[in-house]
Protein backbone atom coordinates (compact mmCIF):
# COMPACT_ATOMS: atom_id res chain seq x y z
CA UNK A 1 0.00 0.00 0.00
CA UNK A 2 1.06 3.46 -0.42
CA UNK A 3 0.82 5.43 2.85
CA UNK A 4 0.48 9.44 3.06
CA UNK A 5 2.37 10.46 5.89
CA UNK A 6 1.42 13.64 7.42
CA UNK A 7 2.53 15.32 9.77
CA UNK A 8 0.68 19.11 10.25
CA UNK A 9 1.93 21.26 12.61
CA UNK A 10 0.17 25.28 12.88
CA UNK A 11 2.16 26.63 10.08
CA UNK A 12 3.66 23.89 8.40
CA UNK A 13 2.93 19.96 6.80
CA UNK A 14 4.98 17.69 6.63
CA UNK A 15 4.61 14.63 4.20
CA UNK A 16 5.84 11.47 3.12
CA UNK A 17 4.84 8.50 0.77
CA UNK A 18 6.10 5.14 1.86
CA UNK A 19 5.45 1.89 0.63
CA UNK A 20 4.68 -0.79 3.17
CA UNK A 21 2.47 -3.51 4.05
CA UNK A 22 2.21 -6.64 6.29
CA UNK A 23 4.53 -8.79 4.73
CA UNK A 24 6.67 -5.45 3.31
CA UNK A 25 7.26 -4.90 7.11
CA UNK A 26 8.03 -8.29 8.63
CA UNK A 27 11.03 -8.33 6.10
CA UNK A 28 11.87 -4.55 6.95
CA UNK A 29 11.39 -3.72 2.98
CA UNK A 30 9.26 -0.97 2.94
CA UNK A 31 9.91 2.05 0.28
CA UNK A 32 10.01 5.59 1.29
CA UNK A 33 9.20 7.01 -2.02
CA UNK A 34 8.89 10.78 -1.43
CA UNK A 35 8.94 13.63 1.09
CA UNK A 36 8.53 17.39 1.74
CA UNK A 37 7.81 20.06 3.66
CA UNK A 38 5.65 23.38 3.67
CA UNK A 39 6.17 25.94 5.73
CA UNK A 40 4.88 29.11 6.51
CA UNK A 41 1.04 28.30 5.34
CA UNK A 42 -0.88 31.36 5.45
CA UNK A 43 1.21 33.81 3.74
CA UNK A 44 4.04 33.10 1.07
CA UNK A 45 4.94 29.75 1.83
CA UNK A 46 8.01 27.61 0.98
CA UNK A 47 7.79 23.86 -0.64
CA UNK A 48 10.20 21.45 -0.72
CA UNK A 49 9.22 18.47 -2.86
CA UNK A 50 11.69 15.58 -3.12
CA UNK A 51 10.84 12.15 -5.13
CA UNK A 52 13.38 9.55 -3.49
CA UNK A 53 16.88 9.49 -5.35
CA UNK A 54 16.10 12.99 -6.94
CA UNK A 55 17.07 16.63 -5.96
CA UNK A 56 14.83 18.62 -3.61
CA UNK A 57 12.78 20.66 -5.46
CA UNK A 58 12.26 24.11 -3.81
CA UNK A 59 9.25 26.08 -4.58
CA UNK A 60 7.30 29.59 -3.72
CA UNK A 61 3.81 29.52 -3.42
CA UNK A 62 0.81 31.35 -2.17
CA UNK A 63 -1.14 28.82 -0.11
CA UNK A 64 -3.46 30.10 2.34
CA UNK A 65 -4.54 27.20 4.66
CA UNK A 66 -3.52 23.74 5.15
CA UNK A 67 -6.39 22.32 2.74
CA UNK A 68 -4.37 24.71 0.23
CA UNK A 69 -0.91 23.13 1.13
CA UNK A 70 -1.75 19.83 0.53
CA UNK A 71 -3.66 20.05 -2.30
CA UNK A 72 -0.60 21.72 -3.55
CA UNK A 73 1.13 18.46 -2.33
CA UNK A 74 -0.92 16.17 -3.96
CA UNK A 75 -1.01 17.27 -7.42
CA UNK A 76 2.71 17.47 -7.37
CA UNK A 77 2.73 13.58 -6.07
CA UNK A 78 0.80 12.54 -8.39
CA UNK A 79 2.10 15.20 -11.75
CA UNK A 80 4.17 13.10 -14.19
CA UNK A 81 6.97 15.63 -13.27
CA UNK A 82 7.11 14.09 -9.89
CA UNK A 83 7.51 10.41 -11.13
CA UNK A 84 6.82 8.80 -7.97
CA UNK A 85 7.18 5.41 -8.51
CA UNK A 86 3.33 3.56 -8.82
CA UNK A 87 1.50 6.84 -7.70
CA UNK A 88 -0.14 8.02 -11.14
CA UNK A 89 -3.41 9.53 -9.72
CA UNK A 90 -5.46 10.01 -6.32
CA UNK A 91 -6.12 6.37 -6.54
CA UNK A 92 -2.53 5.16 -5.94
CA UNK A 93 -2.82 6.84 -2.50
CA UNK A 94 -4.13 4.14 -0.34
CA UNK A 95 -4.51 4.98 3.16
CA UNK A 96 -3.25 8.17 4.85
CA UNK A 97 -1.58 7.81 8.54
CA UNK A 98 -1.78 10.70 10.59
CA UNK A 99 0.48 12.15 13.64
CA UNK A 100 -1.58 13.52 16.24
CA UNK A 101 0.26 15.32 19.20
CA UNK A 102 -2.17 14.91 22.13
CA UNK A 103 -4.72 11.74 22.61
CA UNK A 104 -4.60 12.02 26.47
CA UNK A 105 -6.08 8.83 28.47
CA UNK A 106 -8.57 8.28 25.31
CA UNK A 107 -6.48 7.08 22.92
CA UNK A 108 -3.50 4.33 23.60
CA UNK A 109 -3.33 2.79 20.42
CA UNK A 110 -3.56 4.01 16.89
CA UNK A 111 -6.51 4.20 15.45
CA UNK A 112 -8.80 4.52 12.10
CA UNK A 113 -9.96 7.64 12.26
CA UNK A 114 -14.30 7.97 12.11
CA UNK A 115 -16.30 10.70 13.56
CA UNK A 116 -15.78 9.82 16.66
CA UNK A 117 -12.11 9.92 16.84
CA UNK A 118 -12.51 13.27 15.45
CA UNK A 119 -14.20 14.30 18.48
CA UNK A 120 -11.92 12.61 20.68
CA UNK A 121 -8.98 14.40 19.51
CA UNK A 122 -11.31 17.63 19.26
CA UNK A 123 -11.77 17.08 23.30
CA UNK A 124 -7.99 17.03 23.47
CA UNK A 125 -7.47 20.76 22.19
CA UNK A 126 -7.00 22.20 25.51
CA UNK A 127 -4.47 19.76 26.52
CA UNK A 128 -2.73 20.90 23.21
CA UNK A 129 -4.16 24.14 21.43
CA UNK A 130 -1.71 24.64 19.12
CA UNK A 131 -0.46 21.23 17.97
CA UNK A 132 -4.76 19.22 17.46
CA UNK A 133 -6.25 21.79 15.81
CA UNK A 134 -3.93 21.48 12.72
CA UNK A 135 -4.02 17.59 13.02
CA UNK A 136 -7.34 17.95 12.49
CA UNK A 137 -6.87 20.37 9.60
CA UNK A 138 -4.55 17.79 8.07
CA UNK A 139 -7.49 14.99 8.51
CA UNK A 140 -10.22 16.93 7.30
CA UNK A 141 -7.78 18.74 4.17
CA UNK A 142 -7.49 14.90 3.60
CA UNK A 143 -10.78 13.64 3.56
CA UNK A 144 -11.94 16.31 1.60
CA UNK A 145 -9.29 15.83 -1.18
CA UNK A 146 -9.07 12.12 -1.45
CA UNK A 147 -12.75 11.30 -0.57
CA UNK A 148 -14.22 9.41 1.84
CA UNK A 149 -12.74 5.77 0.41
CA UNK A 150 -9.66 6.60 1.10
CA UNK A 151 -9.05 5.22 5.21
CA UNK A 152 -7.16 7.51 7.71
CA UNK A 153 -5.56 6.97 10.97
CA UNK A 154 -4.13 8.56 13.94
CA UNK A 155 -0.89 8.02 15.36
CA UNK A 156 -0.58 9.70 18.75
CA UNK A 157 2.46 11.05 20.45
CA UNK A 158 1.45 10.08 23.74
CA UNK A 159 -0.16 6.77 23.24
CA UNK A 160 3.19 4.58 23.83
CA UNK A 161 3.38 6.49 27.10
CA UNK A 162 0.29 5.19 28.31
CA UNK A 163 2.03 2.20 30.11
CA UNK A 164 3.08 4.76 32.67
CA UNK A 165 2.47 3.40 36.15
CA UNK A 166 -0.08 6.27 38.09
CA UNK A 167 3.20 6.30 40.13
CA UNK A 168 5.05 8.21 37.58
CA UNK A 169 2.15 9.85 35.88
CA UNK A 170 0.65 11.75 38.94
CA UNK A 171 1.23 14.98 40.09
CA UNK A 172 1.49 15.47 43.38
CA UNK A 173 -0.88 18.16 43.59
CA UNK A 174 -4.78 17.25 45.04
CA UNK A 175 -6.12 14.18 43.34
CA UNK A 176 -9.56 15.54 42.62
CA UNK A 177 -7.88 17.91 40.30
CA UNK A 178 -6.92 14.96 38.14
CA UNK A 179 -10.00 13.73 38.09
CA UNK A 180 -11.97 16.80 37.57
CA UNK A 181 -9.64 18.12 34.74
CA UNK A 182 -6.99 15.06 34.22
CA UNK A 183 -4.17 17.04 35.32
CA UNK A 184 -1.69 14.15 35.05
CA UNK A 185 1.71 13.50 32.74
CA UNK A 186 1.18 12.17 29.31
CA UNK A 187 4.67 12.14 27.68
CA UNK A 188 5.11 13.13 23.87
CA UNK A 189 7.86 11.76 21.20
CA UNK A 190 5.90 8.39 22.04
CA UNK A 191 6.20 7.48 17.98
CA UNK A 192 10.22 7.94 18.29
CA UNK A 193 11.00 6.16 21.63
CA UNK A 194 8.70 3.08 20.49
CA UNK A 195 10.44 2.91 17.15
CA UNK A 196 14.16 3.28 18.32
CA UNK A 197 13.39 0.67 20.62
CA UNK A 198 11.92 -1.57 18.10
CA UNK A 199 15.66 -1.19 16.21
CA UNK A 200 17.07 -1.84 19.08
CA UNK A 201 15.39 -5.27 19.66
CA UNK A 202 16.55 -6.34 16.14
CA UNK A 203 20.39 -4.70 16.93
CA UNK A 204 20.77 -6.80 20.27
CA UNK A 205 18.52 -9.72 19.24
CA UNK A 206 16.34 -8.98 22.40
CA UNK A 207 12.71 -10.00 22.96
CA UNK A 208 10.00 -7.40 23.77
CA UNK A 209 10.07 -8.82 27.02
CA UNK A 210 13.60 -8.14 27.36
CA UNK A 211 13.45 -5.06 26.43
CA UNK A 212 14.81 -2.62 29.20
CA UNK A 213 16.46 0.43 28.08
CA UNK A 214 16.78 4.40 28.26
CA UNK A 215 15.72 6.36 24.80
CA UNK A 216 16.90 9.66 24.53
CA UNK A 217 15.59 11.76 21.80
CA UNK A 218 17.52 14.64 21.34
CA UNK A 219 16.34 17.23 18.80
CA UNK A 220 14.55 20.71 18.98
CA UNK A 221 12.42 18.80 21.17
CA UNK A 222 14.28 16.60 24.02
CA UNK A 223 12.64 13.98 26.05
CA UNK A 224 13.94 10.77 27.78
CA UNK A 225 12.03 7.53 28.35
CA UNK A 226 12.49 4.44 30.68
CA UNK A 227 11.29 1.33 29.02
CA UNK A 228 10.59 -1.84 31.08
CA UNK A 229 10.12 -5.30 29.62
CA UNK A 230 9.32 -3.50 26.51
CA UNK A 231 6.63 -0.78 27.51
CA UNK A 232 7.10 3.25 28.74
CA UNK A 233 7.29 3.34 32.71
CA UNK A 234 8.53 7.17 32.87
CA UNK A 235 9.01 9.58 30.50
CA UNK A 236 10.39 13.01 30.97
CA UNK A 237 7.82 15.44 29.42
CA UNK A 238 4.83 15.90 30.97
CA UNK A 239 1.03 17.28 31.01
CA UNK A 240 2.68 19.45 27.96
CA UNK A 241 6.14 19.28 26.07
CA UNK A 242 7.78 21.75 28.80
CA UNK A 243 8.48 19.63 31.68
CA UNK A 244 12.04 17.32 31.40
CA UNK A 245 15.33 18.03 29.98
CA UNK A 246 16.32 21.00 28.62
CA UNK A 247 15.62 21.73 24.90
CA UNK A 248 15.99 24.29 22.25
CA UNK A 249 13.62 26.83 23.59
CA UNK A 250 12.16 25.23 26.46
CA UNK A 251 14.12 25.30 29.82
CA UNK A 252 12.70 21.96 31.24
CA UNK A 253 12.21 20.77 34.61
CA UNK A 254 11.61 24.01 37.49
CA UNK A 255 9.99 25.32 40.39
CA UNK A 256 6.60 26.04 39.67
CA UNK A 257 6.91 29.19 42.22
CA UNK A 258 9.47 30.62 39.43
CA UNK A 259 6.07 31.96 37.56
CA UNK A 260 3.97 33.83 39.79
CA UNK A 261 7.65 35.79 40.87
CA UNK A 262 7.71 36.64 37.11
CA UNK A 263 4.35 37.81 37.28
CA UNK A 264 4.80 39.54 40.34
CA UNK A 265 8.55 41.11 39.51
CA UNK A 266 8.62 41.67 35.31
CA UNK A 267 4.48 42.62 35.30
CA UNK A 268 4.20 39.36 32.66
CA UNK A 269 0.72 37.96 31.45
CA UNK A 270 0.29 34.40 31.50
CA UNK A 271 0.63 34.53 27.72
CA UNK A 272 3.94 35.75 27.78
CA UNK A 273 5.09 33.74 30.61
CA UNK A 274 4.05 30.92 28.63
CA UNK A 275 5.83 32.29 25.21
CA UNK A 276 9.15 32.86 27.05
CA UNK A 277 8.75 29.29 28.77
CA UNK A 278 8.39 27.71 25.21
CA UNK A 279 9.97 30.15 22.49
CA UNK A 280 12.70 31.72 24.23
CA UNK A 281 14.14 29.29 27.01
CA UNK A 282 16.38 26.17 27.21
CA UNK A 283 19.69 26.57 24.99
CA UNK A 284 19.07 29.88 23.54
CA UNK A 285 17.65 31.08 26.74
CA UNK A 286 20.88 30.41 28.39
CA UNK A 287 22.95 30.68 25.56
CA UNK A 288 21.22 34.14 24.42
CA UNK A 289 22.92 32.75 21.17
CA UNK A 290 20.68 30.46 19.53
CA UNK A 291 18.70 27.05 19.82
CA UNK A 292 20.89 24.86 17.18
CA UNK A 293 23.40 22.84 19.16
CA UNK A 294 25.51 23.21 16.11
CA UNK A 295 25.86 26.90 16.35
CA UNK A 296 27.22 26.51 20.28
CA UNK A 297 29.77 23.71 19.95
CA UNK A 298 31.14 26.51 17.31
CA UNK A 299 30.80 29.35 19.63
CA UNK A 300 32.43 27.05 22.30
CA UNK A 301 34.81 26.27 20.05
CA UNK A 302 36.19 29.19 18.08
CA UNK A 303 35.38 31.67 20.56
CA UNK A 304 35.43 30.01 23.92
CA UNK A 305 32.26 31.81 24.81
CA UNK A 306 31.60 30.98 28.59
CA UNK A 307 26.88 30.96 28.07
CA UNK A 308 27.65 28.40 24.87
CA UNK A 309 29.52 26.27 27.41
CA UNK A 310 27.07 27.01 30.03
CA UNK A 311 24.36 26.17 28.14
CA UNK A 312 25.69 22.57 26.86
CA UNK A 313 26.78 21.69 30.40
CA UNK A 314 22.99 22.33 31.77
CA UNK A 315 22.07 20.21 28.41
CA UNK A 316 24.11 17.64 29.51
CA UNK A 317 23.96 17.29 33.42
CA UNK A 318 20.21 17.31 33.22
CA UNK A 319 19.82 14.17 30.72
CA UNK A 320 22.79 12.51 33.16
CA UNK A 321 19.90 13.42 36.12
CA UNK A 322 17.21 11.48 33.92
CA UNK A 323 19.44 8.78 33.41
CA UNK A 324 20.09 8.63 36.96
CA UNK A 325 16.89 8.90 37.99
CA UNK A 326 15.54 6.15 35.61
CA UNK A 327 18.52 3.56 36.43
CA UNK A 328 17.24 3.71 40.17
CA UNK A 329 13.77 3.39 39.32
CA UNK A 330 13.82 0.48 36.79
CA UNK A 331 16.40 -1.26 38.73
CA UNK A 332 18.95 -1.08 36.16
CA UNK A 333 19.01 -1.18 32.48
CA UNK A 334 20.99 -3.15 29.79
CA UNK A 335 21.05 0.56 27.11
CA UNK A 336 21.06 3.74 26.64
CA UNK A 337 19.65 5.08 22.81
CA UNK A 338 20.63 8.55 21.54
CA UNK A 339 18.17 9.39 18.83
CA UNK A 340 17.34 13.01 17.48
CA UNK A 341 18.74 15.52 15.31
CA UNK A 342 21.70 16.13 18.28
CA UNK A 343 21.68 12.44 19.47
CA UNK A 344 21.91 11.10 16.27
CA UNK A 345 24.73 14.05 15.21
CA UNK A 346 26.40 15.07 17.76
CA UNK A 347 28.92 12.59 19.03
CA UNK A 348 30.79 15.89 21.35
CA UNK A 349 27.75 16.07 22.95
CA UNK A 350 27.02 11.93 23.53
CA UNK A 351 30.02 12.16 24.97
CA UNK A 352 29.53 14.88 27.28
CA UNK A 353 26.51 13.17 28.38
CA UNK A 354 27.68 9.98 29.43
CA UNK A 355 31.56 11.22 30.75
CA UNK A 356 31.32 10.01 34.39
CA UNK A 357 28.40 7.57 34.31
CA UNK A 358 31.07 4.37 34.12
CA UNK A 359 30.59 4.00 37.25
CA UNK A 360 27.08 2.58 36.41
CA UNK A 361 28.37 0.76 34.21
CA UNK A 362 27.97 3.29 30.76
CA UNK A 363 31.14 3.07 29.27
CA UNK A 364 31.88 4.83 25.16
CA UNK A 365 33.94 3.97 23.25
CA UNK A 366 35.30 7.65 22.11
CA UNK A 367 36.75 6.83 18.61
CA UNK A 368 33.81 4.64 17.55
CA UNK A 369 31.49 7.13 18.81
CA UNK A 370 33.12 10.13 16.97
CA UNK A 371 32.75 8.47 13.54
CA UNK A 372 29.13 7.42 14.29
CA UNK A 373 27.42 10.28 12.91
CA UNK A 374 23.54 9.98 11.60
CA UNK A 375 23.85 6.56 11.20
CA UNK A 376 22.77 3.20 13.38
CA UNK A 377 25.03 1.82 15.21
CA UNK A 378 26.49 0.96 18.81
CA UNK A 379 29.24 2.89 21.09
CA UNK A 380 30.14 0.84 23.89
CA UNK A 381 33.35 0.17 25.13
CA UNK A 382 34.15 -3.33 25.29
CA UNK A 383 33.74 -4.91 28.76
CA UNK A 384 30.61 -2.34 29.58
CA UNK A 385 27.64 -3.31 31.55
CA UNK A 386 25.39 -1.33 30.02
CA UNK A 387 25.56 -1.21 25.75
CA UNK A 388 24.73 2.12 24.27
CA UNK A 389 23.66 2.72 20.73
CA UNK A 390 23.28 5.75 17.88
CA UNK A 391 19.84 5.21 15.92
CA UNK A 392 18.43 7.32 13.66
CA UNK A 393 14.37 8.14 14.63
CA UNK A 394 11.94 7.37 11.89
CA UNK A 395 8.63 8.54 12.94
CA UNK A 396 7.40 8.57 9.60
CA UNK A 397 8.06 4.71 9.08
CA UNK A 398 6.27 3.72 12.40
CA UNK A 399 2.94 5.95 11.26
CA UNK A 400 2.95 3.96 7.97
CA UNK A 401 2.82 0.64 9.30
CA UNK A 402 0.92 1.55 12.31
CA UNK A 403 -1.51 2.83 9.20
CA UNK A 404 -1.22 -0.57 7.22
CA UNK A 405 -2.11 -2.41 10.84
CA UNK A 406 -5.12 -0.28 11.43
CA UNK A 407 -6.18 -0.97 8.40
CA UNK A 408 -5.64 -4.27 7.83
CA UNK A 409 -7.22 -4.76 11.20
CA UNK A 410 -3.91 -6.61 12.72
CA UNK A 411 -3.68 -6.81 16.51
CA UNK A 412 -0.44 -4.95 17.56
CA UNK A 413 0.55 -3.21 20.41
CA UNK A 414 0.25 0.58 21.20
P1 LIG B 1 13.07 18.43 15.64
O1 LIG B 1 12.93 18.15 17.10
O2 LIG B 1 12.58 19.78 15.24
O3 LIG B 1 12.60 17.29 14.76
P2 LIG B 1 15.74 17.56 15.02
O4 LIG B 1 15.55 16.21 15.63
O5 LIG B 1 15.99 17.65 13.57
O6 LIG B 1 14.62 18.57 15.43
O7 LIG B 1 16.99 18.20 15.79
C1 LIG B 1 17.36 19.52 15.60
C2 LIG B 1 18.59 19.79 16.46
O8 LIG B 1 19.63 18.89 16.08
C3 LIG B 1 19.14 21.20 16.33
O9 LIG B 1 19.40 21.76 17.62
C4 LIG B 1 20.45 20.98 15.59
O10 LIG B 1 21.41 21.90 15.99
C5 LIG B 1 20.84 19.62 16.09
N1 LIG B 1 21.85 19.01 15.23
C6 LIG B 1 21.73 18.53 13.98
N2 LIG B 1 22.94 18.10 13.52
C7 LIG B 1 23.84 18.33 14.51
C8 LIG B 1 25.24 18.12 14.68
N3 LIG B 1 25.97 17.57 13.72
N4 LIG B 1 25.81 18.48 15.85
C9 LIG B 1 25.08 19.02 16.83
N5 LIG B 1 23.77 19.25 16.75
C10 LIG B 1 23.14 18.91 15.61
Amino acid sequence: MNILVLNCGSSSLKFQIIETDLDLIEKNADVQKAKGLVERIGSQSLVTLQAAGKAPLKQAAGLRDHRAALDYVVRWIISPEAMVPGVRSLADIHAVGHRVVHGAEKFTKSVVIDEAVIRGIEDCIDLAPLHNPANLKGITSAHELLGPGVPQVAVFDTSFHSTMPETAYLYAIPYQLYRRHKIRRYGFHGTSHRYVAYRYRQLAGKEFEDTNLITLHLGNGCSACAIKKGASVDTSMGLTPLEGLVMGTRGGDMDPAVLEYLWHKEAMTMAEIDAMLNKQSGLLGLSGLTNDMRELLDEEREHKDRRATLAIEIFCQRIRKYIGAYLAEMGGADAIVFTGGIGENSAPIRQRVCTGLEWLGIEVDAEINAKLVGKEGEITQSGSRVRTFVIPTNEELLIARDTVRCVRNVPRRW
